[in-house]
């Protein structure tokens, strides 16, 4: 059956690779990385110190790097005889001196001896087309570079580790056992049998739907432990949003470092709490704009925040009536968006001040004093609690990607189609199309069924080098 097969149309050439794996720029040490089956070959070639070819795996060797006679620089070569490297392949590491001009000319002197230079990605390509990987074990190494947060850092590992590849899989196999069968009548079609047993492929295809809703429904929070939570604190003026973001910021502010292709358009303070990345979004803005919902105007405001997926709404306990804040929150309240409100200056006010305020009960609520920076732990507990709540525990194995989340969902569609030629008979060539789309779908996944495009398209967006 040519579902069953792999297609791969993207060859791995006999070419050797190289390319610097470090970031470019000056740095203690720089580290080039040849992958092929001349590697070993080609490195040794302009190597001196001893023959590298004679080198046993998994060794490393101080030596000099000589174009003729002229030294380059003094190396340490990491061998790693394949397949027991990461691309399967023959793969050497240099480690140079950090100079863009000796990696530069270290990179082009391997060249002229019969490399060339690698694709992005190329090396994890080659790793995956190899079988070292699958495809979204591929696209967690990507992930995995660029985590800057405890959390998005867990969930690339997960899926480094195997996540939910090793489940799919499992549940792929089956679904091709039915399919078989089902091509089996096909053959047979003038005898009016079944092979494959109906009520089994119902519990299966119940199975599979189970396992799918839990992964797609993963990736609601998946995406935003990747991405960041877009959080933006709105409040009229005065309020104290400037000495809240502060407060919050003066701790726990996050080093995320720009990595290319991610820069955001708005500038944007990053806060991080146990682990997630809360995004303060346009926050140079809220700093700047004396006044938030009253001179721009609540749909300006609401323009603003519609790409915030938390809502801190901030008000002056004091100086505002009940009146007005409940006018705030009604208009800035919108389903599908976690909201929550918070009290500020409690410190010129008395407690049982808030209940004179009469809030919706229904409303996560905070009272803190910014400026005394009282309450602000237990804000970031809250904000915490309602995006993530539990839910990270309870399903570590987790979608962060909408290639995969896409592909579950079709897998889905097609399995329904099934579910539905069972429930209302149809013939069998109907349901083999409907399991082999579904098997399609599924094997995009990890990369059991892939295309040129599709592989183009994840491994452009590596960096060179990796
Ligand atoms: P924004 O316009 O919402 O950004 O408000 P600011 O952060 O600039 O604060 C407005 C004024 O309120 C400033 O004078 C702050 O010092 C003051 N303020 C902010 N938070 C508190 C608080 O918790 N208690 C008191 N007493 N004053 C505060």
């Amino acid at each position: 059956m040519h579902i069953l097969t792999h297609i791969h149309i993207t060859m791995i050439t006999d070419e050797t690779i190289v390319a610097l794996s470090t970031p470019p720029g000056s740095g203690a040490i720089g580290v080039i990385r040849l992958s092929g089956k001349d590697a070993i070959s080609i490195t040794n070639s302009v190597f001196s110190g001893k023959d590298l070819l004679a080198q046993p795996s998994h060794t490393l060797h101080f030596g000099l790097i000589k174009d003729g006679d002229i030294v380059i620089d003094e190396v340490v070569v990491s061998l790693f005889v394949g397949p027991r490297s990461y691309t399967k392949e023959n793969v050497v590491e240099i480690s140079c001196h950090g100079s863009n001009y000796i990696i530069q000319q270290i990179i082009s002197l391997l060249i002229k001896k019969g490399a060339s230079a690698a694709k992005p990605g190329e090396f994890t390509l080659r790793a995956f087309l190899n079988g070292a990987m699958d495809l979204s074990q591929a696209e967690a190494v990507a992930d995995l570079i660029s985590s800057d947060s405890q959390a998005a850092h867990s969930v690339a590992m997960n899926q480094l580790r195997g996540g939910f590849s090793t489940e799919l899989n499992v549940l792929r196999e089956q679904l091709i056992h039915f399919a078989s069968m089902i091509e089996l009548e096909l053959d047979f079609s003038e005898e009016d049998v079944e092979f494959a047993n109906r009520d089994q492929l119902q519990d299966l295809i119940n199975k599979i739907t189970m396992v799918l809703n839990k992964l797609i429904r993963s990736f609601e929070l998946g995406n935003v432990i990747k991405e960041g939570i877009n959080t933006v604190i709105a409040g009229r003026p005065n309020a104290g949003k400037s000495t809240l973001l502060n407060a919050l910021l003066n701790e726990d502010r996050a080093i995320v470092s720009e990595i290319a292709g991610t820069t955001r358009d708005t500038i944007e303070e990053v806060l991080n709490i146990n682990g997630i990345n809360f995004r303060m979004i346009d926050t140079a803005g809220i700093r700047e704009a004396t006044d938030t919902i009253e001179a721009i105007g609540v749909e300006k405001t609401m323009q603003k925040i519609s790409h915030a997926a938390v809502l801190v709404y901030l008000f002056d306990v004091v100086n505002m009536t009940a009146r007005e804040i409940h006018e705030d929150i009604n208009s800035l309240y919108r389903p599908g968006f976690t909201f929550i409100a918070v009290a500020n200056k409690m410190d010129l006010t008395y407690n049982d001040r808030i209940k004179e305020l009469d809030l919706p009960l229904d409303i996560a609520f905070v009272s803190i004093s910014a400026k005394e920076n009282k309450g602000i732990e237990e804000l970031k507990e809250l904000l915490y609690d309602t995006v993530v709540g539990d839910k990270l525990s309870e399903s570590h194995t987790m979608v962060t990607n909408i290639r995969h989340v896409e592909a579950l969902r079709k897998t889905q569609e097609s399995l329904h189609s099934v579910s539905e030629g069972l429930i209302n008979p149809v013939t069998s060539d109907f349901l083999a199309t409907d399991i082999k789309q579904a098997l399609y779908y599924l094997g995009e996944i990890t990369g059991k069924v892939t295309t040129d495009d599709l592989l183009e398209n994840i491994f452009s967006k590596f960096c060179i080098g990796k």
